[in-house]
């Protein structure tokens, strides 16, 4: 049987107790890295006689065939990432393809995991989600993968580097328009941190303060969330602001940059300001 074993992503009191008792009845751990795995075995005080392999991107297809013949042979093998729950962003769904190929059981001890962690504190709704990965590392590709989730009506989970917050934030605003971000950082860690504002409050702030440290993931609400969530109130408030210095036109497309409301339904707000407050510029060729 392969067991599929979550670990801390922060808190080693959050080993599960099953995890113990895997590890103790193993034969092999195959390890995402060995030197961590150690690391948590000695850090938790759990013992085991298994002999602990790597297991991961760059060996995964010269490990597995070992793996496949010591299960088997009924070889107790277990998998584990370096933090967290393995596959998830992590190495290991090759291996279990194989196994359920092979008619090898699979089961699973559950635990830590940082998207669903995020996702339970922000406050977002999690009726429905999208897990993303990891933002890609080059621009281009990062604001490609954010406009084809754009229209997506449900919470979009992603993670980051820190380090590249502030690039990724401002294509967030880019790609999503005004809605509800929030920054998990440090989850199940001494510095755990919820940040919960509009994307663009996040992004100006990060262009001027320093990226913030240690491992972060960022959620932006779906993309009816916000709409529904922005009353006409609001949005009278916003258009009486820009019909003071903005055509009907201009305005009714910087209001729905920000709240990304209806533009028809902005555009009909927009005439009822505009009767109790004349614009300047003529937008007669204002239409939705
Ligand atoms: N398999 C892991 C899991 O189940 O959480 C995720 C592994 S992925 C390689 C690592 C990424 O997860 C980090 O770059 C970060 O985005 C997120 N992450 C991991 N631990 C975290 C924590 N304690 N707080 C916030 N984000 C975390």
């Amino acid at each position: 049987m392969l067991t599929i074993v979550a670990t801390p992503i922060g808190n080693l009191l959050d080993l599960p107790q099953r995890a113990v008792q895997a590890f103790a009845e193993a034969d092999i751990i195959a390890c995402e890295d060995t030197r961590q795995t150690r690391k948590l075995l000695s850090l938790t005080g759990t013992l085991t006689k298994a002999q602990l392999l790597p297991y991961h991107d760059h060996n995964g297809a010269k490990m597995r065939p070992k793996l496949l013949t010591a299960l088997s042979n009924g070889k107790k093998v277990v998998l584990v990432s370096d933090a967290g729950t393995p596959l998830i962003s992590d190495p290991g769904y090759k291996l279990v393809a194989a196994c359920h190929e092979g008619g090898i059981i699979v089961t699973s001890i559950p635990g830590p995991t940082a998207p669903i962690i995020a996702l339970t504190m922000s406050g977002l709704p999690s009726d429905k989600f999208a897990f993303q990965g990891f933002v890609p590392a080059k621009k281009s590709a990062a604001a490609q993968a954010l406009e084809a989730s754009a229209q997506l009506d449900m919470t979009q989970i992603w993670f980051e580097s820190a380090r590249r917050l502030p690039t990724t934030l401002d294509l967030m605003l880019q790609a999503y328009g005004e809605r509800l971000c929030v920054i998990a950082r440090e989850l199940t860690k001494l510095h755990e941190e919820i940040e919960r504002a509009p994307l663009t409050v996040l992004a100006e702030k990060y262009q001027t303060a320093p990226p913030p440290r240690g491992e972060i993931v960022i959620l932006v609400e779906g993309a009816s969330a916000f709409h529904h969530a922005v009353s006409d109130d609001a949005i009278i408030a916003l258009l009486s602001d820009a019909l003071e210095t903005h055509s009907v036109r201009d305005a009714v497309q910087q209001v729905e940059a920000l709240t990304g409301a209806k533009k028809r339904h902005i555009y009909q707000l927009a005439l009822t300001v505009q009767q109790k407050q004349p614009t300047p510029p003529d937008d007669s060729a204002a239409s939705d």
